[in-house]
């Protein structure tokens, strides 16, 4: 996947190249290093480039979320992370500089340290983090369209479950949903007519996320959408950041096809990406917007931006997260480090575990996403139902019935867990 940790598209001069990897001393992810080295470059003589690059990079490091000691005798410091809670940061500090500027020592963004570093991870201009994804949507439509058009196609109209359901978060929003085609069709000249009306300030492309249409079927892509001449807001929802998952060894897992990507709906042409933090792109409870700069200041300024905010343990969460993905290290995202496990090696742990139960399962992505998908997986499979006992463990382990047996799927069980589930499994009888 080489280049590809760059801004997509983009090539860079081999002296850029050269100082970034000279730079790999001062532990940052890779593409930050190409960054600082890039601007160092583009800064003037070649002879102090190392050393502007390496002052950038101080300054990038330094305005991670870190812990700090609150000297300050303010127990509620807002610029600090108000209450102190058991290490966010991870580093046993009990105070964040969550909305400090440690350099300036005046109050900074909360939107500048995992925001920033799932933008550049996704190739986007800028982004910003916001509650959950149905937040970000809300958010979105609320600062580009409110009191104007959004054209949707009938096909996407969707219910995501919990409630998020695509006309209602419009009405709330203020926006005024424009429906375009039909539920089984939608053309792009359906779109085409509705921006010539002059009536829509906004295209938004919904993926279906838990359902499929099979048949006589057509829909608009977000690269067609991109010519209308109104911005596009494609809502992705499951947060998978680069259809190429170049996190992973082997590339995309064989059940993750066509699955959008954000860097490649960006490439397509989408001005907003949206997306949940905790779908597949591994992290805490968040939704992201990404995309064009001035769109995403839109959506920071308004009002609304205040009330959907997280808080500092879930930008710590996300910053780890999207460190590991610009470090393209998957392994250090537990979602990923589940979903890519082989069969072998969960057929290893349940023979460990019981070599008389173990046997073969299906694993499915959930969460919403992916509909219909089956991972291959491994785990005991325990003849009777057994759910309410092992639910009534302590821990409580929560399996499920298939044709009458008990199945444990060892995919979402940590290994650490697996003398746990053997205990379990023993009291059975
Ligand atoms: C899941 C999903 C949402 C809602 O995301 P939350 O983070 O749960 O609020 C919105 N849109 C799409 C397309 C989704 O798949």
């Amino acid at each position: 996947m080489s280049g590809s940790d760059d801004i997509p598209g983009a090539s860079r001069p081999p002296s850029v190249d050269r100082l970034a990897r000279a730079l790999a001393d001062t532990g940052l992810p890779h593409p930050l290093l190409v960054d600082a080295a890039r601007a160092a470059v583009a800064d003037g003589d070649p002879e102090g480039a190392e050393e502007r690059a390496r002052a950038m990079i101080a300054l990038t490091a330094r305005n991670l979320l870190v812990g700090v000691i609150n000297a300050t005798g303010v127990l509620l410091h807002t610029n600090l992370g108000r209450a102190p809670l058991a290490a966010p940061t991870g580093d046993g500090r009990r105070f964040t500089n969550l909305e400090f500027d440690l350099a300036s020592g005046s109050r900074g963004s909360r939107q500048d340290r995992a925001a920033r570093l799932l933008a550049r991870a996704c190739g986007a201009e800028a982004a910003m983090v916001v509650n959950n994804c149905a937040s970000a949507v809300m958010l979105a439509l609320a600062a580009l369209a409110t009191g104007r058009g959004v054209a949707v196609s009938r096909g996407e109209l969707v219910e995501i479950g919990g409630g998020f359901r695509i006309p209602e978060v419009m009405a709330q929003s203020g926006a005024r949903l424009v429906e375009v085609g039909t539920t089984n069709r939608t053309r792009q000249s359906d779109f085409e007519a509705v921006v010539a009306s002059g009536e829509v300030a906004l295209a938004l492309k919904v993926h279906r996320s838990n359902y499929r249409i099979v048949g006589f079927t057509e829909a608009v892509g977000v690269a067609e959408m991109a010519g209308l001449g109104v911005p596009v807001v494609a809502d992705l929802g499951s947060g998978l950041l680069d259809a190429a998952c170049p996190w992973l060894a082997d590339g995309p897992p064989s059940w993750l096809t066509d699955e959008p990507g954000a860097v490649q709906s960006l490439e397509a042409g989408a001005d907003l990406v949206t997306f949940s933090g905790d779908k597949l792109l591994g992290g805490p409870q968040a939704g992201v917007i990404a995309g064009r700069a001035d769109l995403v200041e839109a959506c920071t300024a308004h009002p609304l931006a205040r009330a959907l905010r997280p808080g500092g343990l879930v930008m710590a969460a996300l910053q780890k997260v999207a460190l590991a993905y610009l470090e393209r290290d998957g392994l250090a995202i537990p979602f990923w480090r589940m979903a890519t496990i082989t069969v072998a090696d969960l057929r290893t742990r349940a023979e460990a575990i019981e070599p008389g139960l173990a046997g073969d399962t299906v694993a499915t992505p959930g969460g919403g996403t992916l509909p219909g998908v089956e991972i291959p997986s491994a785990g005991l499979v325990v003849p009777g139902d057994h759910v309410v006992a092992l639910r009534a463990g302590d821990p409580p382990i929560i399996a499920r019935v298939v044709e009458g047996s008990t199945v444990v799927d060892l995919r979402t069980v940590h290994p650490d867990d697996d003398p746990l589930v053997a205990k379990a499994i023993g009291r059975l009888g």
